[in-house]
């Protein structure tokens, strides 16, 4: 590993550490290529260590009240406010998503969040049910414990927030796993948390390293009352198989082939845009779940419109993430980059029946040898057009990569957008409101956008259907979901 800049450690009852047995793994700059910091490369003895501590916070922090609870969580907003700057460099240089973004766009509705859960926090409540006369019954919200909360590498610190605040609010203790990937500005914000102490020692723990040893360790523990992941598919169901002994209960963000359809009544200028840069030439290059990676499109308007997509997308400037100018980063990491390269190699002739609309170079296509991103792990926005039976329009290619499928008539738009193992997003652009009321009930997704893409917001709950997963973040219904419902009953003979 060349030239470390930075080590991180993990935050375990409020103190930060190295992993139990010394371990390292190195954390690569994508846009270059090169390592830029350590991260501890945790185990199960860190594992169990962060449980327990979890685990004796618990009592406390249930105990403190709402009110109590809300307070710390504002003081995490504070300190998400005032690290803004470093957190988004931070996650810019271990993730190349460009630093618009992160400090434009995550760091600011992370600061929102925390103060959003904190408000959340007193709002949780049961109900009296009155059976008659001879007995008082009432439910109760209770935490469910210790929650362990997985992460994915392309957006850390929002889903992070996303996911601890709301366990938090609902009185639970949490130990998060970051992504191997890109763990580094989770790491540096649970250690400003903790040395601001924002929140009392033991009630956020984070164990860093990799999947099949702390993330499997974290799951399959007896100690551990829910388990809320964001990653893939596959993931998912060996966690679901791993946490079946236990019987955790688990919520599942995962993939997905969202369809962004554009109608011929569509204002097509817009729409050029939402389907390009606003949701597949992005900041973090296409590797977004809600990516609108499945284009459909009347069979009218389609040379009109991919004209202006094509237009759009030569404007897109791929670079360093840490440059204003750049407007679109590089992939994460080598093994992203060659899996977003053999779906290129699919739609360029492996698969057959798909036909390049522009795009289909990387790495060294773009950046040649000796020049400052040669050895960055970049691909430029990318179309195809094709059916829906490929490969390249049916498995998630988590890149700046789409597949534009024509339709005939709004049943077969809708046909389409069904037609996937995934149910994460849609897109709907058109200016006719009943079609899209239409959409908006015939579309089988977590979230429905029309004539935009790719808003999310904290009060607004967040999860897929199908292959893309069960369980919500954001919303009331993310801090319910990290509560059970307890049932009482008082005789009144
Ligand atoms: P991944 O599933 O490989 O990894 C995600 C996390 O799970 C990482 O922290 C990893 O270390 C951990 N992990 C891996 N194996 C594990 C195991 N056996 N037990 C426990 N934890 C384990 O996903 P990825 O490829 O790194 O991330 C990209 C995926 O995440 C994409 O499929 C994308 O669609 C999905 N994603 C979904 C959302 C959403 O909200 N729906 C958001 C972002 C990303």
């Amino acid at each position: 590993m060349t030239a470390t800049v930075a080590a991180f450690l993990q935050t375990i009852d409020g103190a930060q550490v190295a992993a139990a047995d010394g371990g390292v793994l190195d954390s690569v700059d994508p846009s270059t290529g090169a390592g830029w910091a350590t991260v501890p490369r945790g185990g199960s003895a860190d594992v169990d260590r962060a449980v327990a501590a979890a685990d004796r916070a618990r009592a406390s922090w249930r105990d403190l009240g709402a009110a109590g609870r809300a307070r710390h969580l504002r003081r995490v907003a504070d300190v998400f406010a005032g690290h803004g700057d470093e957190l988004s460099e931070i996650e810019t240089r271990d993730n190349g998503r460009i630093l618009a973004d992160t400090r434009g766009l995550d760091l600011p509705s992370c600061v929102e969040m925390w103060h959003y859960f904190a408000g959340a926090a007193d709002k949780l409540h049961g109900d009296t049910v009155d059976i008659g006369p001879e007995a008082f019954t009432f439910t109760r919200r209770e935490p469910v414990g210790v929650v362990g909360v997985v992460l994915p590498w392309n957006a850390p610190l929002s889903l992070f927030t996303a996911k601890v605040a709301a366990a938090l609010a609902g009185g639970n203790t949490v130990v998060v796993k970051p992504a191997e990937q890109a763990s580094c500005s989770v790491l540096r914000a649970a250690a400003l948390i903790s040395e601001a102490q924002a929140l009392p020692p033991g009630v956020l723990n984070v164990v860093a390293g990799l999947g099949a040893e702390v993330g499997e360790a974290l799951v399959r523990h007896p100690g551990v009352g829910r388990i809320t992941f964001t990653g893939s598919t596959a993931t998912a169901r060996t966690i679901s198989t791993a946490a079946a002994p236990t019987l955790t209960p688990l919520a599942f963000e995962l993939g997905g082939k969202s369809p962004n359809i554009v109608f011929a009544d569509a204002d097509l200028d817009a729409a050029a845009v939402g389907v390009s840069t606003m949701s597949l030439f992005t900041g973090n290059a296409g590797q977004t779940c809600i990516a609108g990676s499945r284009i459909l499109v009347h069979e009218s308007i389609v040379d009109d419109l991919l004209a202006r997509v094509e237009k759009i997308a030569s404007g897109v400037r791929l670079g360093d993430p840490m440059d204003p100018a750049t407007t679109m980063g590089p992939i994460v990491s080598a093994g992203q980059l060659e899996r977003v390269r053999s779906y290129l190699a699919l739609g360029l002739g492996a698969d057959g029946g798909a036909e390049l609309v522009f795009g289909g170079r990387s790495g060294a296509d773009l950046f040649p040898a000796g020049s400052a991103h040669a050895g960055g792990y970049y691909v430029e926005p990318t179309l195809f057009r094709g059916t829906n039976d490929l490969r390249i329009a049916r498995e998630e290619i988590f890149g700046p990569v789409g597949v534009v499928l024509t339709f005939r008539d709004d049943d077969e738009a809708l046909a389409l957008a069904n037609d996937s193992p995934y149910g994460l997003a849609c897109g709907v652009w058109t200016t006719d409101l009943t079609r899209a009321h239409r959409c908006i009930r015939g579309v089988e997704a977590g979230a429905v956008w029309v004539n935009t893409y790719r808003k999310n917001h904290w009060a607004l709950p967040f999860g897929g259907v199908k292959d893309s997963g069960y369980g919500r973040d954001s919303g009331m219904e993310s801090v319910l979901e990290g509560t059970v419902l307890k049932s009482a009953w008082i005789d009144l003979p």
